[in-house]
């Protein structure tokens, strides 16, 4: 039930993009609507309870972290404009990361100087190129919206000639935020350099909670108007501008601008009339997690890292895979291995273990057959964690207590992306427009990806387009 039907802003999706947009314009008095369909907020990163344990949907990091004292820095500006403090995120560090490729490993941390003294002993005759392509990023303006895109593949092979190394730079990069086959945008690459070697990983002891629970409060706070388990079933076009939404039971909803979380041709394809959508630019790339509840702590057990990157493939392939699951390479996350208070480390532990996996085939499942190749793969990426986690064995027989698996079907039912396409398009529509003059978009598909690429999205496109400052 909606008190007034007339808004400033409605904007489509509680995802972090949708929040942070409507924080930032309930803050500066404008009459804001989020509509979301799921019951809870956070989107693709959302939490849920399965056998009476809490379970974040994707928290493996929040990057970009950086000390307090760091100024102008992405994460510095979240919170500014955002106007939360630091000690409200409660932030962990990290306690180190590595990354494996056909027998090789890089280890990191959020001290840029582990990783450069790595590449030195593991690739010494790259220590010029990395450093000439360090300079080259350091330089680089990557948030200028106005940047064409270019391709990172061919950028980096002007500084590095080891295949080797060129792979195990681009692994974490393209896991964590690639929405390209086999290759990323230089802007996003830029990006993801900056937010992951040269700044690093953290995250609130409590997991994503504690992200959304600031968030949700703050825009209740401040007066922000909140419809959920309401889908948005189309948005109504009249002369280049978007007029009304209509939601699941033909209510209509007016507003002067919509800002939509949505994905870019996911958007389209609600507007009535529907304008013309590019084919060659739907998303295919979707992922599975497994997620291993453990009776203790993988780091009492010698497992210390808390990402791992793992490439067992001569060429690194990040594509959709032809079989369910690419088990060639993925990420391993141990989601507790932060720094987090001693006295209030839990008693259980977890592994988090995401690789690239086949839309279509998990969609022409029947349901049973659905159930029955869900347990099927679990088994088999056990088995593959085993091996890429030597002396793992009896924690992963006699410590498991409970798995699950996400799914491409998953990812798609808390996003509503086409294909489960978790980073969305491979081309970003970087200044937010659509075909429509007050119909703009935020989130995975504006272009910034992640938590904090994703908040960050929502406060730019707010600030630019209904704000209007620069
Ligand atoms: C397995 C996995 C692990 C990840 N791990 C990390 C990580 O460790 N660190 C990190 O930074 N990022 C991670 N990510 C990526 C991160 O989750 C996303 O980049 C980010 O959450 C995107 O936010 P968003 O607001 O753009 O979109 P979304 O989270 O997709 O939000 C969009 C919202 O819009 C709603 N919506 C869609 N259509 C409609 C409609 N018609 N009507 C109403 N509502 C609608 C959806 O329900 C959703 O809530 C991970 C992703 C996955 C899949």
């Amino acid at each position: 039930m909606i008190a007034s039907s007339h808004y400033d802003t409605i904007v489509i999706g509680a995802g972090m993009s949708g929040l942070a947009a409507g924080i930032r314009l309930a803050m500066f008095d404008k009459k804001v609507l989020i509509v979301e369909k799921h019951h809870t907020s956070g989107g693709l990163n959302s939490f849920y309870t399965r056998n009476l344990r809490k379970y974040d949907v994707g928290l493996h990091a929040l990057t970009n972290y950086v000390p307090s004292h760091i100024k102008g820095s992405p994460l510095a500006k979240l919170l500014r404009q955002l106007r939360i403090s630091r000690e409200e995120l409660g932030l962990c560090e990290q306690m180190g990361s590595s990354i494996k490729s056909n027998g090789r490993c890089l280890r990191f941390n959020n001290h840029f100087e582990l990783l450069e003294s790595e590449v030195a002993r593991e690739f010494p005759h790259e220590v010029d190129g990395f450093q000439k392509l360090l300079s080259f990023i350091k330089n680089f303006n990557e948030l200028s919206l106005d940047n064409l895109e270019a391709s990172t593949v061919a950028t980096i092979k002007l500084f590095i000639k080891d295949p080797e190394l060129i792979n195990m730079i681009l692994l974490p990069l393209f896991y964590y935020g690639s929405s390209q086959e086999n290759d990323m945008d230089l802007n996003q690459f830029v990006i993801m350099f900056k937010s992951i070697f040269l700044e690093g990983f953290c995250k609130p002891q409590e997991g994503v909670r504690r992200i959304i629970r600031l968030l949700t409060h703050k825009y209740r706070m401040l007066g922000g108007g909140k419809l959920m388990n309401c889908a948005v079933k189309r948005i109504i076009i009249d002369k280049n501008k978007a007029i009304a939404i209509e939601l699941a039971d033909g209510q209509q909803v007016t507003a002067n601008t919509i800002l939509s979380s949505a994905g870019a041709i996911e958007t389209q394809q609600l507007c009535h009339p529907t304008p013309p959508i590019d084919p060659t630019n739907i998303g295919q790339l979707s992922f599975v997690e497994a997620i291993l509840s453990i009776k203790t702590l993988p780091r009492n057990w010698g497992f210390k890292d808390t990402i791992i990157f793992f490439n067992n493939n001569k060429e690194l392939s990040y594509r959709k895979p032809q079989t369910m699951v690419d088990e060639g390479s993925g990420v391993i996350c141990f989601p507790e291995n932060y720094q987090f208070l001693e006295e209030r480390l839990p008693q259980e532990g977890s592994i988090r273990m995401t690789l690239l996996a086949n839309y279509d085939l998990w969609n022409n499942l029947t349901p049973a057959l659905y159930r029955e190749t869900k347990e099927k793969v679990l088994k088999s990426l056990v088995n593959v964690l085993k091996e890429i986690l030597p002396g793992s064995n009896q924690l992963l027989e006699g410590q498991l207590i409970d798995t699950d698996l996400f799914t491409p079907l998953t990812i798609k039912r808390f996003t509503g992306h086409m294909n489960g396409a978790v980073y969305g398009c491979p081309h970003k529509f970087r200044h937010g427009q659509t075909p429509y003059e007050n119909l703009f978009l935020c989130g995975t598909d504006q272009g910034f990806l992640g938590i904090v690429g994703s908040i960050l999205s929502g406060i730019s496109m707010a600030n630019l387009h209904i704000l209007k400052e620069k």
